[in-house]
């Protein structure tokens, strides 16, 4: 089949989370099973890339009551084919975070189909992940000045986060898009207000969640941020698939960020990893090294490590932080490093070789989410041998088997995490803890499962 990927953030290219891993990785899984895949992404001022794109020229987008030149690059690696699409709204310091980012990820969705039009790129199937794409469906459904052969074309959209939908003025956006009328009868309409994410989910052919369990949490009002209801409407479509991680991205023998490879027949790479980490952190040994690689928000549920973390410490474990976000979270996890110099280590930022350390490096790791649609830190963990503790909800709950892999708790308060912390501890100090790394990193997080999957979903798709 062919298949044309529409996505804010794409790896190696570009990344703040786990949706530019699954951009990266699924369509080479793809590839791989014999499909053709156009990954349509935006050519960010900070785009990773070496050699850059090559432009081949601007093309026409039908934008803001107008139509208005936005340039394509292209790419092509390990058989996956790239176009980026280029606009002075892209050439800002981050990817998001800016109060046009709707119009800024509108005008991206409306380029998808000048741009593969313009490399010769005619899908089977268009599969757009999260509210920046999800407008994607709407136009092929009712938009005007498409390609031939575009309108009513198939679409697959993915949830990767509820969270963030992107609302913006109803009118407004009706304009951005250059949609008739009839549009402001969909499901774009939320409130009073357009809605990128409800858009997707009424007019994608399939809608995809990443995880099974997401996909039954997402239909009830606690996980729901307000469209939980629509997903129950939907549900007849809806389908959670597992995401996989790429394996040849993390893998701990041939990880050139490691000081030493390792696998499961022999740790002791490992532990030259962990020792070089707590030297690199200026940590103290003395007890097992509790991680977290995280975006500081609350979804994540960094507030309930930090509220456990005096008490962590106090029985001996050793905290290794990396995550920014949250300005408050930031500060009182600088505050829990200086009260317990040599046993908890913050680092600030975004940082993706010290990642790869920490997942070397650290004993066990800390995942206490309040929701997660998948999650990709608690499989690299794994991967690493290192141990999950993580809130039993979403993919932590579908990708860790409790007591064989990683360790789960079910509420989300600060107390719970730490008698699971201590039920780990406990298996640390017994030494059952080789049995269980072995275990995780024995489990198969790879896309070639989940990629069939989505292939299935396709043909569904297709067939209407
Ligand atoms: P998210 O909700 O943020 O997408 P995931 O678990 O799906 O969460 O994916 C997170 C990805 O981002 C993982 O690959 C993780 O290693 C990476 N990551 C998160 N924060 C950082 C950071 N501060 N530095 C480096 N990598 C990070």
């Amino acid at each position: 089949m062919r298949i044309l990927f529409a996505s804010a953030e794409v790896y190696p290219f570009s990344k703040t989370g786990g949706l530019a891993d699954v951009a990266g990785a699924l369509p080479k899984a793809l590839v791989a099973a014999g499909h053709e895949v156009l990954v349509v992404s935006p050519w960010y001022r900070t785009l990773q890339a070496d050699p850059a794109p090559l432009w081949i020229g601007d093309v026409d987008v039908p934008f803001d009551g107008g139509f208005e030149p936005v340039g394509v690059g292209t790419l092509e690696v390990d058989g996956v084919r790239f176009a980026f699409v280029g606009h002075a709204s892209f050439q800002r310091d981050a990817l998001y975070g800016f109060a046009d980012d709707v119009q800024r990820f509108a005008r991206f969705t409306r380029a998808i189909a000048p741009a593969a039009h313009r490399v010769g790129f005619m899908p089977d199937v268009v599969h757009a992940h999260d509210w920046h794409a999800a407008y994607l469906p709407l136009i092929l459904r009712h938009g005007w000045h498409l390609p031939d052969g575009w309108p009513g074309m198939p679409s697959v959209y993915t949830i990767h986060n509820l969270q963030h939908q992107g609302v913006s003025p109803l009118e407004a956006t009706v304009h951005w898009l250059r949609l008739p009328r009839s549009a402001l009868e969909t499901g774009m309409q939320h409130f009073g207000s357009a809605n990128a994410m409800q858009a997707g989910l009424d007019l994608a052919t399939r809608v995809t969640t990443v995880s099974p369990t997401y996909a039954e949490e997402i239909q009830r009002p606690e996980f729901g941020f307000g469209l939980d209801g629509t997903l129950r409407h939907v549900a007849w479509k809806l389908r959670g698939i597992v995401n996989g991680i790429d394996e040849t991205v993390w893998n701990p023998s041939t990880d050139p960020w490691l000081p030493a490879p390792f696998d499961v027949g022999d740790l002791s790479g490992k532990a030259v990893a962990r020792t070089a980490l707590l030297e690199e952190l200026g940590l103290r040994d003395g007890g097992p090294v509790l991680a977290a690689v995280s975006r500081f928000a609350e979804q994540k549920g960094i507030d309930l490590l930090l509220d456990a973390a005096d008490d962590l410490v106090g029985e001996g474990w050793r905290l290794a932080l990396l995550g920014s976000g949250e300005a408050a979270l930031e500060t009182s996890a600088m505050a829990l490093a200086a009260r317990h110099p040599g046993q908890v280590a913050v680092r600030l930022g975004y940082d993706e070789p010290l990642a790869h350390r920490i997942y070397g490096g650290a004993d066990a790791f800390a995942i206490p989410s309040r929701f997660e649609p998948c999650g990709l830190t608690q499989m690299i963990a794994m991967r690493y041998g290192t141990i999950p503790i993580a809130r039993a909800t979403g993919g932590l709950a579908d990708t860790i088997r409790p007591g064989v892999t990683g360790f789960l708790f079910a509420d989300a308060q600060p107390g719970a995490l730490h008698a699971a912390a201590r039920e780990a501890k406990a298996s640390f100090d017994d030494d059952e803890v080789l049995g269980m790394r072995q275990a995780g990193m024995r489990t198969s997080f790879d896309w070639s499962k989940s990629a069939e999957a989505y292939v299935q979903v396709y043909r569904d798709a297709v067939a209407g």
